[in-house]
């Protein structure tokens, strides 16, 4: 089927279109710029942005693939999790757009589509035994992906800062700028990751239990006490009027994020019988996270896949393979009665029709 997908959960106002499982454009246009001097994402200033992004973005998207409107199959669009005025906005639009083309519209889980990129181009199956590991700047989440469209399930997440959102903090006490990701990347590959001992949030004993006896938050992750401890450093060097060792304290904070994000991940998957998991989020493009997750999956036997970075972002792509997916195994379309759900939970791959 041609299916045509809109994301708008975040800063990214995305349009891609597949056939199947090809992809014939996957066309974003994204509002980071305006959030720069904020350094984070306003709620209010992105859903604006995606107003004036949307109809650009739908017609260089249908540029781009060469197709019609006449000739899709269906539409589908992030519903939920996500910003709700963000959200909003693409519900909108794919509503408009599904009454005046009449096509079936279907209300499907970002983070589930984020994991349907696996499916795209020569990958017409995914991998059995499949896990998900989702860093971006709103999520920090590991999945079990037994069916895509029928099993989803949340193994551990964050209890607080997304991994993404540790790094625009952290960047921005050390005078880095936004999007902090890059930057801390680039200051960390000249500084020493062993210079200072930064916490590793919920790696204590009593966080992990054992195998027999899992502790409470075995699969979750805490990055707030990191970020904390980084801003101490920081206050002690200015208060001493000593500059602060940025490249140092960087790598140092890169570490921690990335250990505990890898011991995780590699915990998660080995005791749920995980032996592929796919990576996705912005944060996927952090060097030191994807270097350290595939060496100690891989030490495990568990196969990592990172996909371009373009599908591993924000994009509307993801969004149309899952339609695809939905449409290929007969689903029943979501219809045009429903409401964006911002804590939509991964169990709800697809909303149901009202
Ligand atoms: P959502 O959470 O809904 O997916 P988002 O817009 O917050 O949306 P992305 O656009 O996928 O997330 O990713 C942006 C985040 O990725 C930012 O927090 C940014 O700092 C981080 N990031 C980008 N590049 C890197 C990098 N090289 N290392 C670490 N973090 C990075
Ligand atoms: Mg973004
Ligand atoms: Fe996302």
């Amino acid at each position: 089927p041609l299916v045509l997908g809109i994301e708008s959960s975040c800063d990214e106002t995305g349009v891609g279109i597949v056939r199947g499982t090809d992809l014939l454009t996957n066309t974003v246009s994204s509002s980071m710029d305006e959030h720069v001097r904020f350094g984070g994402v306003i709620p209010e200033i992105a859903s604006r942005a995606h107003l004036e992004a949307f109809v650009p973005t739908l017609q260089a998207a249908l540029d781009d693939a060469g197709v019609t409107l006449d000739e899709i199959d269906a539409i589908a669009v992030t519903s939920g999790p996500g910003l709700a005025g963000a959200l909003m906005v693409g519900v909108a639009a794919a509503k408009a757009l599904a009454v005046a083309t009449e096509k079936p519209l279907y209300a499907i889980n970002h983070l589930v589509a984020h994991v349907s990129v696996g499916l795209l181009d020569d990958n017409d199956e995914l991998p059995d035994n499949l896990g998900a590991l989702l860093v971006s700047g709103g999520h920090t989440e590991i999945l079990s992906v037994p069916d895509i469209t029928g099993d989803v399930r949340l193994l551990g997440a964050t209890i607080d800062d997304a991994a993404g959102e540790a790094y625009d903090k952290v960047a921005r006490l050390l005078g880095l700028g936004y999007p902090g990701g890059p930057a801390i990347d680039k200051a960390a590959q000249n500084g020493d990751p062993t210079a200072f001992r930064f916490p590793r949030g919920l790696t204590a004993g009593k966080y992990m239990g054992s195998a027999e006896k899992p502790g409470s938050h075995r699969y979750d992750m805490s990055f707030s006490g990191l970020k904390t401890a980084v801003a101490r450093v920081v206050e002690t060097y200015e208060a001493s009027g000593q500059p602060v060792p940025v490249a140092d304290v960087a790598a140092s904070f890169q570490e921690s994020v990335v250990d505990v994000i890898s011991r995780k991940t590699v915990l998660a998957c080995t005791e749920n019988s995980i032996d592929t998991l796919l990576v996705g989020g912005g944060v996927a493009a952090n060097s030191r996270l994807r270097a350290l997750v595939t060496e100690r999956c891989n030490a495990q036997g568990i196969e990592v896949i990172v996909p371009p970075l373009s599908l591993c972002t924000d994009n509307g792509a993801m969004v149309a393979a899952l339609g695809a997916r939905l449409v290929a195994e007969g689903r029943s379309a979501t219809g045009i009665v429903f409401t964006a759900d911002p804590g939509l939970p991964v169990s709800t791959v697809s909303m149901g029709a009202a």
